[in-house]
């Protein structure tokens, strides 16, 4: 059907509506579940606050741990060992700890973000 509109099917999620779901209330909740997914890179952006957050990308994570071990203040691991949260405030004595956790994560997964 896709490949008949000229469209292809990329990176995303495929829902199937009933007869009786609100197509934009679907559309304004499936908009809602990346951004709260992706550590808020897209559509939260205008609304985070001032200061310095560690942020981890669950997609690149591998569950190495190394981070909770080396930022324990901030960073908590869940059950299956993955950090628990993905965009996390970082206060100034707590900077040394994420800039430890942001160099060493195998994955790449972890970064400072500065915002004004
Ligand atoms: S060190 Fe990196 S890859 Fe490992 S759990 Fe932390 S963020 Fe994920």
């Amino acid at each position: 059907m896709l490949a008949g509109l000229g469209g292809t099917l990329g990176a995303g999620a495929v829902v199937t509506l009933l007869d009786d779901t609100c197509p934009l209330g679907e559309t304004a909740r499936i908009a809602a579940w990346p951004a709260a997914e992706s550590a808020g890179q897209c559509c939260q952006r205008g609304e985070e606050e001032a200061g310095t957050r560690l942020e981890v990308d669950r997609s690149r994570c591998t569950g190495h741990g190394l981070c909770a071990v080396l930022a324990p203040d901030l960073i908590r691991l869940g059950p299956h060992g993955y950090p628990t949260s993905t965009g996390i405030p970082v206060a100034s004595w707590q900077e040394r700890g994420a800039r430890r956790a942001v160099n060493q994560c195998p994955a790449l997964a972890v970064r400072l973000q500065h915002r004004v």
